[in-house]
């Protein structure tokens, strides 16, 4: 299941990638919703939108599409779990930036890592696991945000 969001729907977008499903944006241009209609057809992504014409506009295309309701992300997740049934599971899998594959970083490959100044001194030397997007060169490891994002999950989700 591949999903595709306007720019209102960044958040869950990058949320949805974190969960591991493919989620494309689009940046800020003109014809926003055009190109939105023209990925998400040529695409085969379902179109989650809270742009009602928008998502009108899919429908009599034949595009899959889904009105948000809410304005707020944790039930604008629950939204999308309950209708398209998926499971809400971490997973490093997706750049939440970009929606790129990740891989591990490899020993070999540490200087990757140590070009990156939000990552500091003391995770290189802790023996912490590592992973690359190698689109956009984000660099992600488990540490707390993902505790924070883990707690998230439990609260919410599960
Ligand atoms: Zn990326």
């Amino acid at each position: 299941m591949k999903f595709i969001a306007d720019r209102m729907l960044e958040r869950l977008a990058r949320w949805l990638r974190l969960f591991g499903y493919d989620t494309s944006g689009i940046k800020k241009q003109e014809n926003e919703d055009d190109t939105l209609l023209e990925l998400a057809q040529s695409e085969g992504r379902i179109l989650v939108s809270r742009d009602e014409e928008l998502i009108r506009r899919a429908v009599k295309k034949g595009i899959r599409a889904y009105l948000v309701r809410s304005p707020e992300i944790i039930e604008q997740l629950r939204e999308v779990q309950k209708e398209f049934n998926i499971k809400l599971e971490p997973v490093m899998d997706r750049c939440s930036l970009c929606n790129s594959p990740i891989r591990k970083v490899e020993p070999s490959e540490m200087g990757l890592v140590r070009s990156k100044d939000y990552v500091y001194l003391a995770r290189l030397e802790s023996g912490t696991e590592f992973w690359i997007c190698d689109k956009c060169g984000q660099v992600y490891w488990q540490g707390k945000h993902w505790e924070n994002i883990m707690e998230t999950v439990k609260k919410y989700f599960q």
